[in-house]
């Protein structure tokens, strides 16, 4: 007897998402499974916007990515009608004035063909006189790089899915069981749903739903993100200000699009955190530690009052460095994950990645192993 689906995806976020769109573009029957819907508040991909930029050090894998991924995200929004879902802000990328990573990521962009600036610090300084620039402080600029509408972008996808006739299911399915091969999962209300292969996308959720392998090496970490009130001063507004990186500091943000507020993001690894019970609530230890930020690289919004808060979770490998790989034991089962503060952007490349493995010949990059995994968080990859 034949299956109903060739495949069935369990999880609905950006990485769920994407590799549904690559099956289904590969001619593939598809069920998508999601325990709360597409990208809902509790998803890592539920946030309001991410980042997506070329720099990244000396991981030239995730240049790539990125480089692959903008075109696929823009052609996606335009084909929908939904182009205003990526806003090219430009990304600054503030470095120290020793910053090995960042003058990398010169070295990478140049060789990748992306366009970039250089701004050394006068001209930094000049340019963005909001942004207080310490001694010997200089910066890299993406033109074309900016913020994707996250938790709107992964919802639309999905939408277009349905309309290509993916199926959909509001359940949560547990932990598989089997020996080798992967005949069927179940729901909790019992449902058993058969198929020729599964992808668990689950997350920061992947450590639970597949404790074997990975309770040890998913660390979901809760992360804190404040909107604070420009009262519409263009200097902290597109284009007077661009998407921004200060990853000496732990920080990063959004110029005010669309009256929403300046966006400071703190990306140091906060509290374990449990996506499905804890409460998201900001503490006023955070909320402070933001503001001492402010004070000391945008002076000007110093007392800006705060209006607005998200609390989310990062779902972090050992170092920064994504699962995607087959189950060691399910032979028809595959994980993909661990997107550790930086996944969203790269959606179009980890499905296209991840769908030439599972039905082709596509070369296994040993970075996203499950083998390559530690039990240690030593943070690596921004
Ligand atoms: C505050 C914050 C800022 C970030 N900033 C950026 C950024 O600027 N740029 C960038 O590129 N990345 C950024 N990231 C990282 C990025 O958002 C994540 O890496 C990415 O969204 C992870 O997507 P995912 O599909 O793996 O997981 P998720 O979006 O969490 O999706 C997993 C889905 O699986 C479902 N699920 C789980 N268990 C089950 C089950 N048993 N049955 C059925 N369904 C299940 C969940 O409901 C969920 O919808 C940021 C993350 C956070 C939290």
């Amino acid at each position: 007897m034949s299956n109903t689906y060739d495949t069935v995806v369990v999880g609905a976020g950006v990485f769920g998402a994407w590799t549904t769109w690559h099956l289904l573009r590969a001619g593939q029957r598809v069920l998508l499974v999601d325990k709360y819907g597409p990208a809902s508040a509790r998803a890592s991909s539920g946030g309001e916007t991410r980042v997506i930029r070329m720099a990244y050090g000396p991981d030239e894998i995730y240049t790539r990515m990125a480089q692959q991924s903008l075109p696929a995200w823009k052609d996606f929004f335009a084909r929908t009608g939904n182009p205003g879902l990526f806003r090219q802000a430009g990304v600054l990328w503030l470095a120290a004035a020793e910053d090995a990573s960042a003058a990398q990521s010169v070295a990478v962009l140049t060789r990748n063909g992306i366009r970039h600036e250089v701004l050394d610090h006068d001209t930094l300084a000049q340019r963005y006189p909001q942004i207080a620039v310490p001694p010997g402080g200089w910066g890299i600029f993406e033109p074309e790089s900016g913020g994707l509408f996250a938790r709107r972008a992964v919802q639309a996808i999905v939408e277009d899915l349905l309309h290509a006739g993916v199926e959909f299911r509001l359940a949560a399915v547990d932990p598989p069981v089997g020996d080798a091969h992967l005949a069927e999962i179940r729901t909790d209300s019992g449902e058993a749903i058969r198929a020729d292969r599964f992808v668990f996308a689950c997350g920061p959720w992947l450590g639970s739903v597949l404790p074997d392998v990975l309770a040890e090496r998913i660390f979901p970490t809760r992360q804190e993100v404040f909107y604070f009130g420009t009262a519409g001063d263009r200097r902290f507004c597109p284009p007077g200000l661009p998407i921004w990186l200060d990853f000496g500091r732990d920080y990063y943000g959004f110029p005010d699009i669309d009256g929403r507020g300046f966006k400071v993001a703190h990306d140091a690894h906060g509290e374990a955190f449990d996506p499905d019970t804890l409460e998201r609530l900001p503490t006023l230890a955070r909320i402070a530690h933001a503001r001492g930020f402010l004070a000391r690289r945008f002076p000007a919004l110093a007392a800006a009052p705060l209006l607005a808060t998200e609390v989310c979770q990062y779902e972090n490998t050992w170092n920064g460095d994504f699962v995607i790989d087959r189950h060691p034991a399910l032979d028809n089962v595959w994980i993909v994950g661990g997107g550790s503060g930086h996944g969203f952007k790269h959606g179009p490349a980890v499905g296209a990645y991840l769908v030439g493995r599972m039905l082709g010949d596509a070369p296994a990059e040993p970075r996203f192993s499950i083998a390559t995994k530690q039990g240690v968080q030593k943070r690596e990859v921004h």
